[in-house]
């Protein structure tokens, strides 16, 4: 059914709505009209949730929180979404599949009073296929006379049917009770040391030499706060918390930084391991280049490390102090030659020894980590492509053209993307795709990822 290319990152925050340690994900799954919101509306204990008579009513895939006998979760509303150009039945695989896979446990509803359509046994194949814990709700039983239909269920060979009135009640508490069955008891561990509403974390990298303890150093000592016993948070001794443009953030990893082992042998190899650990703890990167040296390759990899990493990157051209007009000149040069595929990251010239726009920083750090938060609504986004491939249409290759149908954000930090598409669409169009998003929605100082799923 769906054949995939191009490059994805891990979802690192499970649904990326960021900030929540992560609980289990519950997908909840049924073709349109089943009564989906009503029973998530049911589940979440609310009731001004939107809900519609009619099929497809265009909204986007949402996620609550939930608790229910003192465990909590979350709980996901694979909606339905209308777009022409696909059959509803190839949408509400799609939205089935994406919920699916970034879920724990699976949530099937099927109408009892109307039984499984085809629509249905095409979802069940997904849910298969995907091999996640799954329960089963026959919804629309209210009361005891169409209990005997949610009985039919038990041919979809998923095991028991549960019978539910997700509009009055009926049935409920042992749907949950299954529900919480199939949810894992403690989530994967999924993104670093993340605290809820904790300080946002800095990795601050770059080659040897460039000027990072100084940079520590300078704000550090001029800005810095003990934060040593802070309620609830263990503290990492490697890290330090320092408070900047009156914030207070967590710098990773700062004992490599200070401890300046400059070994000669391996010296590289060790560069590099740091770099790694500090990317991995942290949610952006500070990549300091020495602006008054030739970009080195050293510069670049570790750049590409921090993109790879799917952190928010800023860049920082350090020494600013030593530069004249020609180093000026040719560092403009380099910077489009070597880094073209960085212009993205917001850009510092900074001075670690005179203290020179050392002010600027911070909102550069601010905006991108915005564009790494960036989330764009599914209508938001399908407006946007809709327009994009009429004016821009993939080229046709071997007599064929390969159409983009449809698109989601499947997660944020970074921002993620799936395409759904009528055939391979080339690296080229994707880049002009990747370009085009920039242009329309910012993602300043983010790494973004499209990976396309093809249709047949
Ligand atoms: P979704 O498209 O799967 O999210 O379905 P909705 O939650 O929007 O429900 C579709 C329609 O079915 C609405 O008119 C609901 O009021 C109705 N509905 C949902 N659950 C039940 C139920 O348990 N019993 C009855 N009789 N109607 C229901
Ligand atoms: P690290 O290896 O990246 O931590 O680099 P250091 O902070 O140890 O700096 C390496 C050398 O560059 C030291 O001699 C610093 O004094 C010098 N340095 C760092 N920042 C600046 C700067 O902004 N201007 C100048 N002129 N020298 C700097």
């Amino acid at each position: 059914l769906a054949a995939e290319e191009g490059f994805d990152l891990d979802d690192l925050d499970g649904l990326g709505d960021g900030g929540h340690a992560p609980l289990p994900v519950l997908a909840v799954v049924g073709r349109p009209n089943v009564g989906k919101s009503t029973l998530v509306n049911r589940i979440i204990g609310r009731r001004e949730a939107v809900v519609e008579d009619k099929p497809g009513v265009t909204r986007d895939r949402v996620t609550y929180e939930a608790t229910w006998n003192g465990r909590r979760f979350k709980v996901v509303d694979t909606g339905g979404w209308e777009i022409d150009v696909l059959g509803i039945d190839a949408m509400v695989a799609a939205q089935a599949e994406l919920g699916i896979e970034q879920a724990d446990a699976v949530l099937f509803v099927v109408d009892a009073t109307v039984g499984a359509t085809d629509t249905d046994e095409a979802l069940i194949k997904i849910i298969r296929r995907a091999g996640k814990p799954t329960v089963l709700c026959a919804n629309k039983v209210d009361g005891p006379s169409t209990e005997a239909e949610a009985a039919y269920l038990w041919s979809l060979g998923l095991g028991e049917p549960y019978p539910v009135s997700a509009l009055h009640g009926r049935g409920s508490g042992d749907l949950l009770d299954a529900v919480m069955a199939a949810l894992p008891e403690a989530p994967p561990q999924t993104f670093g040391d993340a605290a809820p509403g904790g300080p946002r974390r800095i990795a601050l990298i770059g080659r040897p030499n460039v000027g990072k303890s100084s940079l520590l150093n300078k704000v550090a000592g001029e800005e810095r706060v003990v934060v040593n016993e802070l309620a609830g948070t263990t503290r990492d001794p490697v890290d330090e918390m320092i408070e900047l443009g009156g914030k207070t953030w967590k710098f990773v990893d700062t004992a490599g930084i200070r401890r300046r082992v400059h070994l000669t042998a391996g010296a590289d190899f060790y560069a590099s391991l740091r770099t790694t650990a500090a990317l991995d703890k942290a949610e952006v990167a500070v990549v300091l280049v020495d602006a008054s040296e030739t970009l080195a390759e050293q510069d670049t990899r570790i750049i590409s490390m921090a993109v790879e990493a799917g952190r928010a990157v800023v860049i920082a051209y350090n020494k600013w102090d030593q530069i004249d007009e020609e180093r000026r000149y040719y560092l403009e040069r380099e910077i489009e030659r070597d880094l073209v595929q960085v212009q993205w990251a917001p850009r510092v010239n900074v001075s670690a020894k005179t203290g020179r726009h050392m002010e600027k920083l911070v909102p550069a750090i601010e905006t991108a980590l915005e564009g790494w938060e960036t989330r764009i609504t599914t209508a938001r986004l399908n407006a946007f492509l809709g327009e994009l491939v009429a004016a821009h249409p993939h080229p046709i290759r071997g007599g064929k053209q390969p159409r983009v149908l449809f698109g989601t954000q499947a997660g944020t930090r970074p921002p993620r993307f799936v395409l759904f598409a009528s055939g391979f669409l080339e690296a080229g169009y994707r880049r002009f795709i990747e370009r085009r998003l920039r242009e329309e929605f910012g993602f300043v100082g983010t790494p973004i990822s499209i990976s396309v799923r093809v249709r047949e």
